[in-house]
């Protein structure tokens, strides 16, 4: 039998419907409650360890349905199903389904012995009669919404390089629906507006862009929380990492338009002529050679007839709703694999389009007040969705149209039961997924190219699309050539024609000429060899010439990048970034949170060491959730151990959570941001307390636990002896110590270049602390870029670095430069590099001894 988990803020509220539920649904159905927090004097709130542990309580081989409340609870449980076994999470399913009416709907299916697909789509259905019932007071009150609400309100100025795009737009959503409060928000520059914050469609087409003035405006009781919340989020640039906001803010400067596709039919011009370029834009870099694989035309038809069964085609419609957000839920997981979770963030907004009403209203409003199939019912309201976005003057947030679409007909595939396998493609297109070649398209969506198989995609060329796209960041991140934007003309180029793409220049050669050919085919070739020799030996120890054996490591941000880092060859995790964890939640993880989330990690590293740097927020990463002060200078500020120290609070919760882990895992510990002996004297005491109050609780602990610090703080570099008796390792954390020897800000585009870590007063530095810790018996890694720069490498292992942590993408090349090298020539050439006068010339010291 089914069973079912409710997930709410408050116990007393889970209770409550579990109350209710049970007595819908008879004895043998098992209820899992996950409600509030057990925090003293805060009860209310949701936790994942928690949702995880009902689940695991009630488990039942033929599937758990989760129903939850609002906001937080959502995370919460999509979190807990990263926490349990992968086997497990096929049967469980999320459903938006409302708590109350879903839990009592579903309780009588699971009674029943429907199967979780019929439970789910019998909760999902449980509104469908009081919809229907009070259909013209919902639109009026949706009328009503879209008027600004009264309330406190909030001026400000976005200064994201591009705008409300999807991601920022979906933050706010996701921001404003944390709160019990009613909040709108208005572009007051163009006078758009106002919009609920609750729909991102209705937010994204305010079309915010760079410098717009908006208007927030919040009612009910957490309408100032609301407001200082979205404060929050707009200081910290809508959570834009740095590389996107340099990113877009590149795309914006050279004026790059992102054309859309129209209608797939009209699309075709005749063939270019044999040898002619096609000038698009570069998208993701690599050279590919390979014939053309045009994607097939396959429309959907949407039949016309009027709905027979109103409460039937909702329904239909609403298990098509869950079944795309399963797909995306699982393409999430691939690219998070494989790509990192920044990328596959972009298939939370696909999953936010799911349950914006700014869909779902003219959806239900076709069904059951204007007689429409549910079919045409979405149709029409993802067309006039789309056209609003359209019409926008932002090309950057017109590109989005495209995600819009790709959902859209999604769903629709799904409600017409269309062959999904065979037509996956975008707007009616589909990809011939197992033919090798380059795939020639109008535009690809992100949903597109995770469908891809690097194995059999050699490139990826796009009429339309921008480099800003997500199909196009994707791309990048998956490590496959591409070309976007290179017009009309792409589309006449017949299926098979040989084709040579350049990702750098943005070229697309149609039918090359022998010579050109032979010339890229070499290039291409060249690096293909490299690449491949390298992943070959990727799993073998990086040996120098001379014997010396050098580990390499994977700077990752979570579980989710560790199969990628262990494919890559690491030997372990040198830098754990647990911010990320912190950074991705909407409230504080709690000590089980923190603790399942490393055992994850540690678990798929299978017995690799991990070393976990403890929280680096501050600076450029900052958390809406803990209201800090909002500081002048930030990165000279409380960030990394200042503020663990300031706040012990946090850091117990996090050396609790890495001390559990550890008494079954190799794991380290690693203090971010120390400048003085003192602090690490600190630090170590809150260990030690820790370890007593797990110990007195009868919990494991490791018998001991390594300690290092980071290096990047100039004075942490220069007194490094001072540290020798208080720690096990040193890691440099080069991007930060650069930029504090430079004094220049390392997201400045204006002064970045300043801080090159190459430069010969960083390398003194590091060759002090290697020394230092030479002398002292002590391990030293570098954890900064410079790691997994083949250029660098030769000098860090001269200098006397022992290990080396990196991006997983560089860890076989970088394996294959340590092999090159002879350490008596390396410790040369790290002498002359001492010496030298500049960074151009270390560069050339570098660059010759590598031709
Ligand atoms: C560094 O500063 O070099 C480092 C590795 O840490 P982060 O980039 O996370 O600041
Ligand atoms: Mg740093």
């Amino acid at each position: 039998m089914v069973a079912l988990v409710l997930v709410c803020h408050s116990a007393k509220l889970a209770e409550g419907v579990a109350e209710l539920a049970a007595q819908m649904g008879g004895d043998r159905l098992r209820i899992g409650v996950a409600g509030g927090l057990d925090q003293p004097g805060d009860p209310l709130g949701t936790d994942a360890g928690r949702v995880a542990r009902a689940i695991e309580e009630v488990w039942s081989e033929d599937g758990v349905l989760v129903l939850m409340d609002l906001g937080s609870a959502v995370l919460s449980a999509e979190m807990a199903l990263d926490l349990l076994p992968e086997g497990r999470r096929e049967r469980i399913l999320l459903t938006e389904a409302p708590l109350v009416e879903g839990a009592v709907a579903a309780a009588v299916a699971a009674g029943l012995g429907d199967s979780l697909e019929q439970v789910a789509a019998e909760a999902r259905g449980a509104l469908g009669a009081k919809a229907a019932h009070l259909a013209p007071q919902a639109a009026a009150a949706m009328a009503v919404a879209a008027q600004a609400p009264r309330g406190p309100t909030l001026r400000l100025t976005v200064n994201n390089a591009s705008g409300l795009h999807a991601r920022p737009a979906a933050r706010l959503v996701r921001t404003a629906a944390r709160f019990d409060a009613e909040v709108s928000v208005a572009n007051v520059t163009t006078g758009r507006g106002p919009a609920s914050a609750r729909s991102l469609n209705a937010v994204a087409t305010l079309g915010v862009r760079r410098g717009d003035e908006i208007l927030v405006r919040a009612s009910g009781p957490q309408a100032e929380e609301a407001l200082a919340a979205i404060q929050c989020l707009a200081d910290d640039e809508f959570g834009d990492p740095p590389e996107a906001r340099a990113q877009a803010g590149a795309d914006a400067r050279a004026g790059r338009s992102l054309r859309v596709a129209a209608g797939a039919a009209s699309l075709s011009g005749p063939p270019p002529a044999s040898g002619s370029v096609l000038q698009g834009l570069p998208a993701s870099p690599g050279l590919a050679v390979g014939t053309a694989r045009r994607v097939r035309a396959t429309p959907v038809e949407v039949p016309r007839e009027p709905s027979q069964d109103c409460q039937a085609d909702w329904a239909a419609l609403e298990r098509a709703l869950i079944a795309t957000a399963h797909d995306i839920r699982r393409a999430r997981a691939a690219v998070a694999g494989r790509a990192g979770d920044y990328d596959a963030a972009i298939f939370d907004v696909h999953l936010l389009f799911l349950e914006d009403e700014a869909l779902l209203a003219p959806s239900r409003a076709g069904v059951f007040g204007e007689g429409k199939s549910a079919a045409r019912a979405w149709v029409d309201a993802v067309s006039a969705a789309a056209a609003a976005w359209q019409a926008l003057d932002d090309s950057y947030l017109r590109a989005r149209v495209g995600d819009l679409r790709s959902v859209g007909d999604q769903v629709l595939r799904h409600l017409l039961d269309v062959d999904l396998a065979a037509d996956a493609g975008p707007a009616g297109e589909s990809l011939d997924a197992g033919a090798a070649g380059i795939v020639v398209a109008p535009d690809l969506t992100p949903a597109d190219v995770a469908g891809l198989d690097p194995a059999c995609v050699v490139g990826v060329a796009c009429a339309f699309g921008g480099p800003a796209s997500h199909g196009a960041i994707l791309a990048r991140s998956l490590g496959i050539p591409a070309v976007v934007g290179a017009g009309r003309a792409l589309l006449g180029v017949a299926d098979g024609t040989p084709l040579a793409l350049d990702g750098e220049a943005g070229t697309i050669t149609v039918d090359p000429p022998a010579a050109a050919l032979r010339a890229l085919e070499d290039r291409r070739a060249r690096r293909a060899r490299d690449e491949a020799e390298a992943q070959l030996q990727a799993h073998l120890p990086a040996v120098t010439r001379d014997g010396v054996l050098v580990r390499i490591a994977a700077n990752v941000s979570g579980r989710g990048d560790v199969p990628a880092a262990v494919a890559a060859g690491a030997d372990g995790v040198g830098l754990l970034r647990s911010e990320f964890l912190f950074l991705e939640a909407d409230h504080l993880p709690t000590e089980d949170e923190q603790e399942w989330a490393y055992r994850a990690v540690a678990v798929g590293l299978g017995g690799r060491p991990l070393t976990l740097r403890t929280l680096d927020v501050g600076a450029d990463k900052q958390l809406p959730y803990l209201h800090l002060e909002r500081e002048r200078n930030p990165n000279l500020g409380l960030r990394g151990i200042r503020l663990g120290l300031r706040h012990p609070e946090l850091l117990t919760a996090q050396l609790r959570a890495a001390l559990r882990v550890a008494a079954d895992h190799p794991v380290r510990v690693m203090f971010p941001m120390v400048a003085t002996v003192d602090e690490v004297r600190r630090a170590r005491e809150l260990l030690d307390e820790a370890r007593e109050s797990l110990i007195g609780e009868g919990t494991a602990v490791p018998e001991r636990l390594e300690i290092g610090i980071m290096v990047e703080v100039p004075a942490a570099a220069l007194m490094v002896e001072a540290f020798v008796p208080h720690v096990d390792f040193f890691s440099l954390g080069t991007n930060d110590l650069a930029q504090y020897v430079f004094a220049a800000d390392r997201g400045n585009a204006e002064v970045a270049a300043l801080a090159d870590a190459l430069h010969p007063v960083v390398l003194c530095l590091i060759d002090g602390v290697a020394r230092a810790a030479a002398a002292g018996g002590r391990r030293v890694a570098v954890c900064g870029e410079m790691a997994g720069d083949p250029l660098a490498i030769p000098l860090l292992l001269g200098l006397g670095v022992t290990e080396l942590s990196m991006a997983a993408a560089r860890i076989p090349l970088a394996k294959q430069e340590v092999r090159a090298t002879d350490l008596a020539i390396a410790r040369k050439l790290a002498a002359a590099a001492l010496a030298a006068g500049s960074v151009a010339e270390v560069r050339r010291l570098s660059g010759w001894r590598q031709a």
